[in-house]
């Protein structure tokens, strides 16, 4: 989850090292720091943000061609200056970062401490740092071959950088789980979580597999895999550009990427849906067409977000296909010894293509012979590259922490597989096939004209901004959307919220409602709306307050609600590309009323690459 960031070249590292922070901030940020390498070993450290160690550097020296960086998300003791890294070992001559968790700390630091050694912080990674010097110093060996060694008694996750004392320019770095790029320039190498932080100086990046270690020198990656054999890299050329990854005018990344969706949402669909042909172009689909209508059921397997659109998608799926969808929480799913026969289809959604929990849960699915399809957003990510087969969402970079273009990409994604399934296996007719396909293509254009019209939802976030808790109520394939609502609120605004399915209030949550309590129902026009406005009334006999996401001149719902979003008609398949659109902005809004910091809400991070 933390951000890692490492530089070896003829630029001064800590500038460009502190910048790729910045750029990585969303995946962690309680606290930071750097490790600079020029005659000595420095390492500077503080709680906070990167501009408190930027802050807490300033008049020290920060010279040096070769520098790593991290940005932390605690996961073993509290964020605090001592527990921030880079840490450095009792010998004072390893520093190291790391990101993920090294799940046999413990019994390691019970063999270090029998033999002396001493820890200055709570962390695993301090830990694995000395056991990798112990196995150095004891060997006599180099730093490349002790954490060879000692990587094979490690269980685990992580990507881990080192700088040794006595080797100035060069960075060792390996990786098990967790995420690790290396962007090769001229003379220099960049490395990190992600590809952001090396964008603006080289677009040819190697990303690192699991099980093998880099050796980076400003001339020279030398790629081997644990058993010291030398692979060779694969270098690809990315195609992103520097200004995906920045503001661009908007206050919050989170607002400007609720801003890009009709044009992401259009991107996703761009070449692969053609409406006048009645035509759906997926060629990852395609190469598995045959196992997939042969499947007995589908598995959606995700976390978060994610499981939204995999719920979503449950409808979409079970409509138009006629196939059994189960949709499963990554993390419940890996430990339960699940039921996998071979044939199922698994579909793995995941914006950033690391979540941790997912991962596992498809290596384990893909063993047992299940077909593997990912729904990701970040092209070359773990989770793509374990994959069968598959559809990017080309949502571009998403820094905001809390989802919501990735969100609407993958619903607009999951239904041209559901449409395309449903096409292969003649479950749908080509005339609603058609309707779906022409009311796909119009979305861009409907999301736009709800983005158009911001006021009456800025209204409603100034009124309800100091709500205790929000009730968010939904059927069909509006019930995910409520859930999502509901998500996104509790993660911006910290404000407690739940979703439920509208008819299932009645099952407990009623019991929460009073004159103070907003309820929000998304109540679009669609085959369960007649119930929907029941549910409206009920609410409205207990004085809640409805506020409602409805369809726009729905003359009925308005009078039922004390305020409203409107949406355009749509297709009740589809609705949830628009309904979810309001909500983004209704948290938004509500966030910044309270004075959060929406891009980077506390104790989220944005690639949950820890399980
Ligand atoms: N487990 C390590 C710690 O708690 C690393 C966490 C991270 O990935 O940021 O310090």
């Amino acid at each position: 989850m933390c951000g890692i960031v490492g530089y070896t070249g003829h630029r001064d590292a800590y500038p460009v090292v502190i910048k790729g922070l910045k750029r990585l901030e969303y995946r962690g940020y309680d606290s930071a720091g750097v490790a600079l390498h020029e005659k000595t070993l420095r390492v500077y450290k503080k709680m906070g943000k990167v501009a408190d160690l930027e802050e807490h550097a300033v008049g020290k020296d920060i010279s040096g061609k070769t520098g790593i960086g991290h940005t932390r998300w605690a996961t073993h003791g509290e964020p605090s200056d001592r527990n921030a890294h880079p840490h450095l070992s009792s010998s004072g001559k390893l520093a190291m970062i790391h990101n993920g968790i090294i799940e046999n700390y413990a019994q390691l630091k019970k063999e270090l401490t029998q033999k002396g050694y001493e820890f200055k912080s709570d962390t695993d990674t301090e830990v694995l740092l000395n056991f990798i010097d112990e196995i150095k110093q004891n060997n006599s060996c180099s730093l490349e071959e002790a954490i060879r060694v000692a990587l094979k008694r490690v269980t685990g996750a992580y990507v881990i950088l080192l700088l040794d004392a006595e080797n100035p320019d060069t960075i060792i770095a390996a990786r098990k789980g967790s995420p690790l790029v290396i962007g090769v320039g001229k003379g220099e190498h960049f490395l990190g979580s992600d590809a952001s932080p090396m964008l603006e100086y080289t677009k040819e990046v190697v990303y690192v597999n699991d099980y093998e270690l880099a050796i980076v020198k400003p001339d020279e990656l030398i790629l081997k895999n644990l058993g010291n054999e030398k692979l060779t890299p694969y270098v690809q050329k990315l195609d992103i550009e520097l200004a995906a990854i920045e503001k661009g005018g908007y206050d919050h990344f989170m607002l400007k990427e609720i801003f890009e969706q009709p044009r992401t949402i259009y991107d996703c669909l761009r070449g692969r849906l053609d409406a006048s042909k009645n035509k759906i172009t997926l060629s990852g689909i395609e190469q598995y067409a045959k196992e997939i209508c042969a499947a007995n059921r589908i598995i959606m397997i995700a976390c978060g977000t994610s499981w939204h659109a995999g719920l979503t998608a449950e409808y979409i799926f079970e409509e138009c296909c006629r196939i059994n969808v189960e949709v499963e929480y990554a993390s419940e799913f890996r430990y339960r010894n699940p039921i996998i026969n071979p044939g199922d289809v698994i579909i793995a959604i995941s914006q950033s293509g690391e979540t941790a929990d997912t991962l596992v849960a498809i290596e384990n699915a893909k063993a047992k012979g299940a077909i593997i399809l990912g729904v990701v957003n970040v092209v070359g990510s773990s989770i793509a590259r374990m994959s069968h087969a598959g559809a990017y969402t080309h949502a571009g970079p998403e820094i905001g922490v809390a989802s919501t273009k990735a969100f609407t990409a993958q619903l607009a994604v999951l239904s041209m597989i559901a449409l395309k399934i449903a096409q292969l296996k003649g479950t749908l007719s080509a005339e609603r096939i058609n309707t779906l396909l022409n009311e796909l293509e119009a979305i861009p254009e409907k999301v736009e004209s709800i983005l158009a019209n911001t006021e009456p939802i800025k209204k409603i976030a100034q009124q309800y901004a100091t709500a205790r808790d929000f009730l968010y109520l939904g059927r069909g394939t509006n019930f995910p959307v409520a859930l999502e609502g509901a998500l996104k609120l509790k993660e911006i605004s910290y404000i407690h919220a739940e979703g439920y399915p509208a008819a299932e209030m009645k099952h407990g949550p009623i019991a929460l409602v009073d004159e103070n309590l907003p309820v929000v129902f998304v109540a679009t026009k669609d085959s369960y709306h007649e119930k929907v406005l029941s549910n409206m009334q009920e609410i409205r006999a207990r004085k809640g307050k409805v506020i409602s996401v409805i369809t726009e001149e729905d003359e009925t719902a308005a009078n039922l609600s004390e305020s409203v979003m409107q949406v355009p008609p749509c297709d009740e398949m589809l609705a949830p590309l628009l309904t979810v659109v309001p909500l983004q902005l209704l948290s938004y809004y509500i966030g910044v009323a309270r004075g959060c910091d929406v891009d980077k809400p506390r104790n989220l991070a944005k690639s949950v690459t820890v399980e």
